[in-house]
């Protein structure tokens, strides 16, 4: 393929958890003695890039922290552009998101009711609790504004097991507090933008190689990318049929040795 730029999604497709998909780093090392560039876009929003970076490297993919877009770290390149560098935040999320406003110089608060908060920032929890349920309802409640990582309801982890993701903790927000979040990972184009402008390439030199159809697929599209899905994360052939027009890749592939 005559492009000049791979994007690859993470979950259920480079991995499943800590299990390495088959053929990722072969494809990836393919890709980059063939002169390609290669980067990967995450809507996970729980590690920080150097733990990406820690993980791929374990599973034999050299990389450093430049080649990753996670959907935290462009929540907190969106907040600093809107100069919010300096605000409080309340956090609903995990270390991805606070290291990420940590490092934007953002005031991370624990309690919005004592501390007040210009920003509730919320993303994949696997500590969600009731009690941060309510603080951020309160913090939205009373004048912070809601910003959510991504939306994805699912992600694919090892054993082939399919758990809820960040959407699930953003909706319980939603629900209490009747506010729609500004939603910044995919299928938003904003993250992909970025990564776009920072490698210098243009959409249509670009393919961008996911598992969700609802996100990958469509920011792909809505991007003017070329969009492969791959089957090995949480779409299947069954849920491809289904699909809307708007959601269907160029072509599927049932593992990355096909690319
Ligand atoms: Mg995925």
């Amino acid at each position: 393929m005559g492009f000049r730029l791979f994007i690859f999604d993470l979950d259920g497709v480079i991995y499943r958890g800590e299990e390495a998909m088959p053929y990722a780093a072969e494809t990836v090392h393919r890709l980059r003695q063939q002169g390609k560039m290669v980067r990967f876009l995450t809507n996970n929003s729980a590690l920080t890039r150097e733990a990406y970076v820690r993980r791929l490297t374990g599973m034999g993919i050299p990389c450093e922290e430049e080649d990753f877009m996670t959907s935290a770290y462009a929540t907190a390149l969106y907040l600093q552009s809107q100069g919010a560098s300096a605000k409080r935040v309340f956090i609903v999320g995990e270390e991805g998101i606070h290291e990420e406003l940590r490092r934007i110089g953002m005031q991370v608060v624990t309690d919005p009711e004592e501390e007040g908060a210009d920003y509730v920032v919320a993303g994949i929890d696997r500590d969600f609790t009731y009690d941060k349920l309510r603080r951020a309802h309160y913090a939205i409640q009373h004048g912070a504004l809601f910003i959510a990582t991504n939306r994805d309801a699912t992600y694919p982890a090892a054993g082939g097991r399919i758990v809820p993701g960040g959407g699930a903790i953003v909706a319980a927000i939603q629900t209490c507090t009747g506010v729609e979040p500004l939603v910044i990972g995919k299928p938003n184009t904003y993250s992909m933008e970025l990564l776009l402008r920072r490698c210098g390439v243009s959409a249509d030199e670009a393919v961008l190689v996911g598992d969700r159809l609802d996100t990958d697929v469509l920011v792909g599209k809505r991007a003017g990318l070329h969009t492969v899905l791959v089957l090995t994360g949480v779409t299947d052939a069954e849920a491809l049929r289904s699909a809307p027009a708007e959601m269907l890749p160029e072509r599927v592939i049932h593992n990355l040795a096909e690319l």
